[in-house]
């Protein structure tokens, strides 16, 4: 039987599965064959498996996920030729489940950017047009799903690097509430915001995907037993509060076009029986940004201190121990964790710690308690998941401050740990746009509900126009 993996969705290829009407063989050739189509111009996986390595669905992992015996770059030249002696938890609860790797997908170094071009590996295009970015850091992996070249893949969300590419590239990404997915075997970044998550095509299959790696684990102390996962059924939106964040869905930076899709899909949601609400975060998107630009970086300069010549991969001449670890760094590590290590430290060192670090601590509680405040009268908020549609390779590259507004509207909630689903709400300039729906903590329930909903009542179609 012919397979389309444009328009398969994970959930349809395991009914396929089930009924033996595909083998996983079948399956893993039909991606091979759009990877060897398409990934030329789209580059989009750092690493592809031949021969399929068990019989179930294929998976596509973001490379800052380690998997035994396959190479995790983290999209930087310090892990070249890194081989994992171990699986991360969420690869081996995706493997448990009976889905095979696919392969690796490319991603900002370190996990640090927003459009997949600080890959040292060389950016990834989007599906939509090829002229433009996918987003990023999870580009590798929003692109594959979206063009067709994976039914679903694990991504990383720091600051937004799911729910923004999954915009960007008209799919659907779920970063979930802080400590409901287990880090272990996941390559650090900013340990107190970092988060596994789904990249698909439909919320349903988010939920599944959700489902298979979400829950305590022994071996990362900061996870919990989480709720037992619902898949979505409900067509309408009855009783359901929608609260509309003024500042989130008003700030300067968003693009008419994505006002406006994000405006229709709330009207949507309440010809489907929703109560829509305005309320207000002042200062979650007023300090938002520029306090996770302290906190992310003060973890990132102490997590990538690991990254010595010794211990993983990179090791560069020197005369003694200390030259060897700083030729080392200065040759593995890009502009971006180079930027980072050094605001980061500055941000941490004494004189300065309080100043920057602990008082970036004090406004995240106030975020946190901002956002509190909002779900005592609402079960989700939304607003559009980026300000812009996706922009060409190398209009921000020159400006980092510009790269980091991308992030604008997804930090707020990372920062306050709580669950945010992106979900593809329209086109502008035939470009897609991302609707955020952000719920409370352990609220993925309600995100699916409402997603799904929304998903059905939107009809939007995730094959990217060029390649329908
Ligand atoms: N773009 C943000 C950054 O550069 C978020 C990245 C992420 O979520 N990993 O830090």
């Amino acid at each position: 039987m012919s397979i389309d993996t444009l328009r398969l969705t994970a959930e349809e290829a395991m009914g396929l599965l089930e009924r033996k009407e595909v083998s996983g063989r079948e399956l893993h050739d039909a991606y091979r064959a759009a990877i060897d189509a398409r990934d030329g111009e789209l580059h989009a996986f750092l690493w592809v498996q031949d021969e399929p390595d068990r019989g179930g669905v294929p998976i596509a992992i973001k490379d800052v996920i380690s998997t035994k015996g396959v190479p995790t770059t983290a999209g930087s030249k310090i892990l070249e030729g890194y081989v994992p002696v171990f699986d991360a938890t969420v690869t081996a609860r995706c493997k448990a489940a009976g889905l095979s790797l696919l392969g690796k997908t490319n991603t900002d170094e370190f996990a640090m950017g927003s459009s997949t071009e600080n890959s040292a590996y060389g950016p990834t295009h989007n599906p939509w047009d090829p002229t433009r970015v996918p987003g990023g850091s999870g580009g590798g992996s929003a692109a594959a799903v979206s063009a067709g070249l994976a039914p679903w893949a694990l991504g990383s969300d720091t600051g937004g690097s799911i729910k923004q590419p999954a915009a960007l590239c008209g799919i659907v990404g779920l970063r979930p509430t802080y400590g409901t997915v287990s880090r272990y075997g996941v390559v650090a970044f900013a340990s107190s915001l970092d988060q596994v998550g789904p990249t698909t095509k439909t919320v349903r299959d988010c939920a599944l995907l959700y489902g298979i790696i979400s829950g305590r684990d022994e071996n990362d102390s900061t996870t919990v037993d989480v709720p037992k996962v619902d898949l979505p059924t409900a067509e309408d939106l009855k009783g359901v509060r929608i609260g509309v964040p003024r500042e989130l869905n008003e700030a300067e930076g968003i693009e008419p076009g994505v006002r406006n899709a994000v405006r229709a899909a709330i009207d949507r949601a309440a010809a489907l029986g929703a109560e829509i609400g305005e309320c207000s975060l002042p200062r979650s998107v007023d300090y938002g940004l520029a306090c996770y630009y302290l906190i992310a970086p003060a973890e990132a300069s102490s997590n990538l201190a690991r990254y010595d010549g010794v211990r993983y991969g990179l090791r560069a001449e020197g005369a003694d121990f200390r030259e060897m670890v700083m030729n080392t760094r200065r040759a593995g590590f890009g502009d971006e964790p180079k930027r980072r290590i050094m605001l980061g430290t500055y941000a941490l060192s004494s004189g300065y710690y309080d100043a920057y670090y602990a008082k970036a601590q004090k406004v995240r509680t106030v975020i946190k308690r901002e956002h509190d405040a909002v779900f005592e009268n609402f079960d989700l908020i939304v607003s559009p998941t980026s300000p812009t549609v996706a922009f060409e390779l190398g209009a921000k590259t020159a400006d980092p401050l510009a790269m980091y507004l991308n992030d604008l509207l997804t930090i707020p909630s990372c920062m306050a740990g709580l669950p945010g689903l992106s979900i593809p709400c329209g086109l502008s300039a035939g470009l897609p746009v991302g609707l955020q729906l952000v719920g409370p903590q352990f609220g993925e329930n309600t995100l699916f509900k409402v997603g799904h909903a929304l998903e059905r009542a939107l009809e939007f179609d995730f094959v990217p126009e060029r390649l329908r």
